[in-house]
């Protein structure tokens, strides 16, 4: 074959098998399965509680080095291992994958389908709509912001008795609250089911949310690298009456929303995670809650078909779960724990299930480890750990220079390679490194890699040739993991979650990034007191860090040392369950470079035939 056939080609080259054929041969029952079309279909949640005796699966993490712009090839390698695992040593496998975000697919970097001959397929259906998860997850969020500024101005007009006749309104005569109402009003400290016994006090308490305008943390989400939507101003119609506030757009796949869908372990998991969401607090420091708004029973109803896995398959018929799609700089950057669960379930004992976090390990994995793992109660047994020798040159000191080649390679070896492996020791997990071979690599450069890795530390480091060659191309992989599952893995994790919040960052920033020490902004001092006076000092952290270095400077590569991290600001995500930092001048909205890749896309309006998606 030609080298030059692009993904999209490779892809429609070969027909998916149906995705009822697929189910069945994997154990998933017809009346669990949804179809979507021909190739994708959900599968209901039930068969966790039919497969709840199955043992489950090995559990294997896709992670990398430290990335150049283009990525180095976790998801190739992926899909290249779980082909390998399953075609050619006939072990059960399921890959477990994010969905893509449209901001990346028009953006820079091209889609997440993986590449060449190790590809999730249809690889135009994973990459533009799938089956609409990310747009349920807008739709709930900005239901979401649509609802808190409707109830400030809604506040702000009418009377606290005006306010409950609308809230609680009167049917055939008679007042009752909702469900989700009573709920308020227990955490109220109200007790009382009947709307005629509040005192007036107990009404106003009730109606009034006085939420302050300026301590709305929930912010409107697109699914576009949109940069003028950083910051807008609301409320400019005279119909909104003056009020008049500024807030702004983050990128859909850092939303809340979509961490909940990732962390969620059942629909009722979900649905509480939902009604916990804090979405500002009110003029007398109170926390408000999407459950005060009434708006958590609709966000479930929006989300409550997201929730199931979305099933596809690999260009060789391996089983695929996509499913959630945070990024790893600007949020979690995990698929998502039922996904994971599922396919635990599904490729039973001897069976693997290989996963992937995103960016490099400092971000993704840490992560994994700390938030996925946390919130799952899943280890996994192995890390593989994805390099190049072009993001090792580019660590190693600088450009292609072919005299120094070697040297350049050594360098990124010796310090990004080496610190990754590290940061997955502190885990307690054992690493094998996967070298994603690219055509213009040498022999010598491969074997220098290898050699290193191992010096490093990893258990084992091997060439992959799968972009190219397929599951074939990863047999040497595939046998390394299998047998790196054999060892021990002594887990744990890298913080205790009751250490205060500020200690948490700190030991992120100096045994996973290489810092000194933290700097706090006076505004992340004031809000991690808010945080620990309102109770949330026991979660877990989520750092907003650049994926370009392990430090905060993104031309800063290899292993920085030296420097301090500053912390510009500090967000909560209560439901999820995570305290958000963000780190230097990380933005949640990325923005589109001169050229995007939406230049190269282009439709066939007679074959409908999809051209320049990668
Ligand atoms: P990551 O998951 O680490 O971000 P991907 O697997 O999505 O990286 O790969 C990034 C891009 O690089 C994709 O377009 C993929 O097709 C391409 N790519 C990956 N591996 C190779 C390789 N060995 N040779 C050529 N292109 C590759």
């Amino acid at each position: 074959f030609s080298v030059f056939i692009s993904d999209i080609e490779i892809s429609r080259a070969q027909t998916p098998k149906p995705v009822d054929q697929l189910a069945a041969e994997i154990g998933v029952l017809p009346e669990e399965l949804e179809a979507y079309g021909r190739s994708k279909a959900k599968v209901q949640l039930s068969l966790l509680d039919r497969l709840h005796t199955q043992p489950d699966g090995k559990y294997v993490l896709v992670a990398g080095i430290t990335p150049t712009p283009l990525g180095e090839g976790k998801s190739t390698v992926t899909i290249g291992l779980v082909q390998a695992l399953s075609a050619h040593l006939k072990l059960n496998s399921f890959a477990c994958l994010r969905q893509p975000s449209q901001g990346p697919t028009f953006g820079v970097k091209g889609g997440a389908a993986g590449g060449g001959y190790a590809q999730v397929i249809p690889m135009e259906e994973f990459n533009l709509h799938l089956t609409g998860d990310i747009h349920a997850i807008t739709a709930a969020n900005n239901l979401v912001a649509a609802a808190i500024d409707a109830r400030m101005l809604h506040e702000a007009t009418q009377s606290d008795k005006a306010l409950f006749n609308r809230l609680v309104p009167s049917v055939n005569g008679v007042r009752r609250f909702s469900p989700i109402q009573i709920s308020r009003l227990n955490r109220l400290g109200i007790n009382k089911t009947d709307p005629a016994s509040l005192t007036p006090q107990e009404v106003s308490t009730f109606v009034r949310l006085d939420l302050d305008p300026s301590k709305i943390t929930w912010q409107r989400v697109v699914d576009t690298n949109d940069r003028f939507l950083r910051k807008i101003t609301v409320g400019q119609a005279s119909t909104e009456k003056g009020m008049i506030r500024e807030t702004g757009f983050d990128i859909a796949v850092a939303s809340e929303i979509m961490a909940i869908l990732a962390l969620a372990d059942s629909l009722e998991d979900m649905k509480n995670r939902l009604a916990r969401m804090v979405v500002g607090t009110s003029r007398s420091g109170q926390p408000i809650t999407a459950e005060d708004l009434g708006v958590s029973g609709a966000l479930a109803v929006l989300m409550k078909d997201a929730i199931k896995p979305t099933m596809m398959q690999t260009l060789e018929g391996t089983p695929v779960f996509v499913h959630a799609g945070p990024f790893a700089n600007i949020a979690h950057g995990n698929s998502s724990v039922l996904a994971d669960k599922l396919a635990l379930k599904l490729v039973g004992r001897n069976g693997f299930v290989v996963t992937e976090a995103g960016f490099g390990a400092d971000i993704g994995m840490e992560k994994f480890f700390n938030i996925k793992c946390r919130a799952s109660g899943l280890r996994p047994n192995v890390v593989v750990l994805v390099a190049t020798v072009r993001a090792l040159k580019m660590h190693g000191g600088g450009p292609n220079v072919i005299a120094k080649v070697r040297i350049l390679v050594a360098g990124g070896c010796r310090s990004n390679l080496r610190k990754q492996i590290q940061i997955a020791h502190l885990f307690g997990v054992p690493v094998v490194v996967a070298l994603n071979v690219f055509k213009t690599d040498t022999q010598a450069e491969i074997d220098l890699v290898c050699q290193l890795a191992k010096e490093c530390g990893a258990s084992d480091a091997v060439p992959c040739h799968h972009w190219a060659q397929g599951g074939r191309g990863s047999l040497e992989l595939a046998q390394a993991v299998n047998e790196a599952t054999s060892r021990p893995s002594n887990f744990q994790f890298l913080y205790n979650i009751e250490m205060p919040i500020v200690e948490k960052i700190r030991t992120i920033a100096q045994k996973v990034y290489g810092a000194d020490d933290i700097e706090l902004s006076p505004e992340a001092e004031a809000k991690i007191d808010y945080y620990n006076q309102q109770g949330y000092g026991s979660l877990p952290i989520c750092m907003a860090k650049t994926h370009l270095s392990l430090s905060h400077m993104p031309d800063k590569k290899g292993a920085p040392t030296g420097f301090t991290l500053p912390i510009r600001d500090v967000r909560a995500s209560i439901g999820a369950g995570f305290i958000f930092p963000l780190v230097g001048t990380m933005s949640t909205m990325p923005g589109l470079p001169t050229r995007p890749c939406f230049y190269d896309i282009d439709l066939d309006p007679v074959t409908e035939e999809i051209t320049g998606l990668f």
